[in-house]
């Protein structure tokens, strides 16, 4: 019978979660929902020493602005709690079953008789590790005698349970992304499962849980990889081989220069956040900027992730959540890693940006308006949302709307320098002078409709146009000008229409009074 697939999502809570992580997650997500499995999580949160507080709400956070739901885990529950492995009492037990049935040993060295050791070891220019070729000269259940050990251990002398590779012994693992990976126990140091301090190493409560949760498949990043021996090595110690998870270790996502792991300095340098959610370190106070913050949506984000490390083999680059976990295979997850790109990650923001309903996003962006704090301006939700309307398909963000149409809401103070000189020039001012009193009748003709308004205008300044044989981007130009202060902004009849011809023609006085006739 098919195993049920179950996947876990194992961070520690050593900080803020990196969008690499993020990444994992969502690998195992996409593949516990193909699969109709359970995706879970498990806090690991064993070393006590780079425990930070805050992490753990943080990435539970995280996950829910994602939308990505765990089945089982910490701030959900499940069968098989407690899922913070701090809570959990069982290690103990089991490295003391690895000693018992010769898989490990205590080893009871001082951190200082060790340090002497390393010291000495480079001063011979050589590596010192603790393992098959070290062991019996060092203080452990190996070398000392059962009595030895035994008043040691009475004493409540501390120690340390190592884990005893085997001499020269190849250890394989089937890799679903790289294949097959194979290493040499010789070159492996035994490593501690657990620590003086009474808690399990990650190793040992990494795989003691996996076992016991069971988890079917384990897709981590790659920095995992050397250690995977080991845990192979303790499933065969346990006799758990034969409900071992599969494994797969993902690539590495990298710099946008490609060389070297995306890290925190390359999104301040580059102006990128490299956390899903802004991070203040409880220390120090410094904040770190995230992506929610930065106004980028859900959807993009979970869209340009998936896409780093993994392609459909189609050109599709637009996924829905559903339509990712329809498509997505371990198989085709790439072996090489992954270049960070900025300028995806806002084109895949543009595209979500534009899927919001404009009422929602005119809401949000009403908020942004009156921390403005401006007087006077119009922030109804129905002209807000027509503005929105008009120029969201300019913006990648929210916080580009303000840029690309806050002249529906104040009129210019200032005028585009250069605009001005390539613009208003020669008889311009004459020109716009002659068209204002055509607006002024216009707009006596059509009161209170502002639509009627900018359509009749518009009519004329055609007409005036091919009438005294004039260049259309001249005098439209100018009129922008007038009513933007720059060189851009959506379709003149558009902002007439919203600004109304009142404000129109009171721009457009301005801007005759101030740049000359
Ligand atoms: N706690 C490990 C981490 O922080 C988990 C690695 C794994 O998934 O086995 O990444």
């Amino acid at each position: 019978m098919d195993r049920k697939v179950r996947v876990r999502f194992a961070p520690s809570p050593t900080g803020p979660l990196h969008i690499g992580g993020v990444r994992t997650a969502l690998y195992n997500y996409l593949f516990a929902k193909k699969n109709n499995g359970d995706f879970i999580l498990r806090i690991e949160d064993t070393d006590q020493n780079r425990f930070v507080e805050g992490a753990e709400e943080y990435i539970i956070e995280a996950f829910k602005w994602l939308g990505l739901q765990f089945n089982e885990g910490v701030g959900v529950g499940g069968n098989f709690a407690p899922y913070r492995q701090s809570e959990r009492t069982v290690y103990k037990d089991y490295a003391l079953k690895l000693v018992e049935n010769g898989w490990a040993y205590y080893a009871f060295d001082t951190p200082e008789e060790l340090d002497a050791m390393r010291k000495e070891c480079e001063s011979q220019k050589k590596n010192f590790q603790y393992d098959c070729n070290t062991r019996q000269g060092l203080r452990n259940s190996l070398s000392l005698s059962e009595n030895e050990v035994d008043a040691l251990l009475k004493n409540n002398v501390p120690y340390v349970i190592r884990f005893k590779f085997p001499v020269n012994t190849d250890v394989v693992l089937n890799d679903l992304i790289r294949g097959e990976v194979k290493m040499n126990t010789s070159l492996l140091d035994d490593k501690v499962l657990f620590k003086s301090d009474g808690l399990p190493t990650y190793h040992l409560a990494n795989v003691v849980d996996d076992h016991l949760m069971e988890i079917s498949h384990v897709i981590r990043g790659e920095e995992w990889l050397p250690s995977c021996p080991l845990h192979v090595m303790l499933y065969r110690a346990f006799s758990w081989e034969e409900t071992m998870p599969q494994f797969a270790h993902l690539p590495l996502l990298l710099k946008p220069e490609g060389n070297g792991k995306l890290s925190k300095r390359d999104g301040d340098r580059l102006g990128f956040p490299v956390f899903p959610l802004q991070w203040k370190d409880p220390k120090t106070g410094e904040i770190s900027s995230g992506y929610r913050e930065s106004g980028y949506l859900p959807q993009a984000v979970i869209n340009m992730l998936a896409l780093l490390g993994w392609n459909a083999g189609t050109e599709q680059e637009i996924f829905s959540l559903e339509e990712l976990v329809q498509a997505f295979t371990i198989d085709r997850i790439s072996k090489h890693g992954a270049k960070f790109d900025l300028t995806k990650a806002k084109w895949f923001n543009h595209h979500y940006f534009q899927e919001l309903a404009n009422e929602d996003i005119a809401k949000d962006y009403i908020k942004i308006l009156d921390n403005l704090d401006l007087k006077g301006i119009n922030t109804d939700l129905t002209f807000v949302v027509q503005v929105v309307g008009l120029v969201k398909e300019r913006c990648d963000f929210l916080s580009d709307l303000w840029d690309n149409s806050h002249y529906f809401f104040v009129a210019p103070q200032t005028y585009d320098g250069k605009v001005v000189n390539k613009r208003w020039k020669d008889d311009a001012g004459r020109r716009m002078a002659e068209i204002l009193v055509e607006m002024r009748h216009i707009a006596q003709q059509t009161p209170d409709d502002d639509n009627l308004f900018a359509h009749n205008t518009e009519e004329f300044l055609h007409r005036f146009i091919e009438e005294n044989q004039l260049n259309i981007g001249q005098i439209m130009n100018c009129i922008r000008l007038a009513l933007v202060g720059e060189g851009k902004g959506v379709n003149l009849v558009d902002i007439m229409k919203l600004i109304g011809s009142n404000e129109t023609i009171k721009r457009l006085d301005k801007a005759i009074k101030v740049l000359g006739c």
